[in-house]
């Protein structure tokens, strides 16, 4: 059964309390949703203590900080801060109980900063970590990303033997500045068996990751989600951009995906 997540941050813990027991509440109710919670660096181990009881018996999963929160593996110079950071991811996966942590590859470009990427990822040391495939120029800040071409995460798979979360925006990202087809370039990341997904809508030919809701881009999410999803996968509702207050457009969004189904 493919299972469908909503999108939360350590911080709703003090910023949005009640989107967390929407959620919970929702999942609950249901046999195929699940929670995922993007750990924000400045969580501590406290602040997990108290966040654990109000997810109640609801199936987590993790994300690590991205590079625009501080936690950028292809940057040697933040090696002790990244691996500082990843203490904290680590301690939630504990205590959670999630069996995958998300974690983007580093910035830059080229064989140098891959083989940083794979060393630093390496030096985290969790075989809970499923790497995921980015754009390959941040829509946001410019810069240069890694992880934007199916060799590029075959080769640090292979390096670390971690996992992969496939991200179909990013994809469609990074296939509109490569000048790639974005269903060809999707379908070269399905190849790489990703267990985890990451789903928004958006346009198919810009390198725009604008995590809209289902239904107001032009992405084939039927297409997407019959043949480049595996029966068993995780699917994070990444819909919405930056942080959310109340869950009713997910339910929306979880009920859009189910009647493609
Ligand atoms: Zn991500």
């Amino acid at each position: 059964m493919r299972k469908f997540g909503f999108k939360l941050f350590s911080t709703n813990l003090r910023t949005a309390p009640s989107l967390i027991r929407e959620c919970v509440d929702a999942a609950q109710a249901a046999t195929d949703l699940f929670i995922e919670v993007m750990v924000m660096p400045e969580t501590t181990p406290d602040d997990l203590r108290e966040l654990k009881p109000l997810f109640k018996d609801v199936e987590i999963r993790l994300h690590a900080p991205h590079h625009t929160l501080g936690f950028d593996v292809g940057d040697p110079q933040l090696e002790k801060h990244n691996r500082q950071t990843f203490e904290t991811v680590r301690t939630a996966a504990d205590l959670f109980g999630s069996k995958t942590i998300v974690v983007h590859p580093g910035c830059g470009h080229g064989r140098e900063a891959l083989n940083e990427t794979v060393r630093q990822l390496k030096l985290l040391d969790d075989p809970r970590i499923v790497v995921e495939n980015l754009p390959v120029i941040d829509d946001g800040d410019g810069k240069e990303l890694l992880g934007g071409t199916a060799e590029e995460i075959r080769f640090i798979r292979a390096e670390t033997g971690y996992g992969f979360c496939m991200d179909f925006s990013h994809a469609v990202c990074a296939a509109a500045t490569l000048g790639r087809d974005p269903i060809k370039h999707l379908e070269s990341f399905y190849a790489l068996t990703p267990t985890v997904y990451h789903l928004c809508d958006g346009e198919l030919n810009r390198n725009c990751d604008s995590h809209r809701h289902y239904g107001d881009g032009d992405f084939p999410l039927g297409y997407f989600l019959k043949n480049l999803t595996a029966p068993d996968a995780y699917i994070t509702m990444e819909t919405g951009r930056g942080i959310q207050n109340q869950n009713d457009l997910w339910m929306k969004d979880y009920a859009f995906l189910k009647a493609l189904l």
